[in-house]
C-alpha cells in the first residue's frame, strides 16, 4: 500500500500554498527555461527574466556532482524556484531519497527531474567496474556502482555507446523514482511528476526523454530492496 502523500502541517514552511503546481505545466517550465538558456549560452541577447526570489520552489533536479553538470541556472528561472540535490552519476543513495521526498511532500514541487550528462565520468566508471566484476573499492563506492551502472545492466559488457549508458541509467532512475513507494500517491495521481532528461555539456541543452510508460522501461535489475544501504 503506498503512503499517504502527506507529512506533519508542522513540518511545510509558513505561507507554502496549499496547491502545488500542476506537474505538466512545471515540466513546460524547466523544458521553456532550458532553451532560453541554451540560447543565451549560443550568444543571443535575450530581455533580462524575473530576477525576484522565488518564495517557493516548483522543481527539484537531482543530477550529478561533476562540473556544469546540474545546477539551477541551467533553467533561466528565478532566484529559489529550482533545486538540485548532486551525487555521482546521480545516484539514490538514502540522503538524495530524503531530498527528493522533502521536496516532493514537505515542500510541494510538481516535478522531479533525473539528469544525467553526456560526459559523464562517473556512470563510465561504475559501467566499468561493473564489468570488472566489481572489484573491491572502499567505503561506500561497491554499492554505489550497481546503481550508477543501472543503465549499462541491459547493455553486453562491453557494448553500447556511452550515450546507451547515460540514458539508460537517467531511465533506470526515473522507473525507480516512480515506485518508490514514498511518493507512489503523488505520482499515480500525476500530482508529481518524475521526469528525465540528458544535458550536452557543451550547449547546456537538455533532452527531455520521451515520457513514457514504466512497461516500456527495460528492467535493469536495480537492487532496490537494498536502495537504503547505498552510502551518499
Ligand atoms: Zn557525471
Amino acid at each position: 500500500m503506498p503512503l499517504p502523500p502527506s507529512v506533519p502541517d508542522w513540518m511545510r514552511p509558513e505561507g507554502l500554498p496549499a496547491h502545488r503546481m500542476p506537474s505538466a505545466q512545471a515540466l513546460q517550465r524547466l523544458i521553456a527555461g532550458n532553451g532560453r538558456r541554451r540560447r543565451e549560452r549560443a550568444g543571443e541577447n535575450l530581455a533580462p527574466g524575473d530576477a525576484v526570489s522565488a518564495a517557493f520552489p516548483f522543481a527539484l533536479v537531482v543530477g550529478c556532482l561533476e562540473p556544469g553538470a546540474a545546477s539551477e541556472d541551467l533553467f533561466a528561472e528565478r532566484p529559489g524556484a529550482v533545486e538540485c540535490v548532486r551525487t555521482a552519476g546521480p545516484s539514490l543513495g538514502s540522503d538524495t531519497m530524503a531530498a527528493i521526498e522533502y521536496a516532493a511532500l514537505v515542500q510541494n514541487v510538481g516535478i522531479v527531474l533525473v539528469l544525467g550528462h553526456r560526459n559523464c565520468a562517473a556512470v563510465i566508471a561504475a559501467r566499468e567496474a561493473r564489468a570488472a566484476g566489481r572489484p573491491s573499492l572502499p567505503g561506500a563506492l561497491g554499492e554505489w556502482v550497481p546503481m550508477a551502472a543501472a543503465g549499462s545492466a541491459a547493455l553486453p559488457a562491453t557494448g553500447g555507446t556511452a550515450s546507451d549508458s547515460i540514458t539508460g541509467h537517467v531511465r533506470a532512475l526515473r522507473a525507480e523514482l516512480r515506485r518508490a513507494d514514498s511518493l507512489l500517491s503523488l505520482t499515480r495521481s500525476g500530482q508529481l511528476k518524475i521526469a528525465g532528461g540528458v544535458l550536452d555539456d557543451d550547449t547546456g541543452g537538455i533532452d527531455f526523454l520521451p515520457d513514457e510508460p514504466d512497461d516500456v522501461v527495460e528492467p535493469v535489475g536495480l537492487p532496490r530492496a537494498d536502495r537504503r544501504q547505498y552510502g551518499s
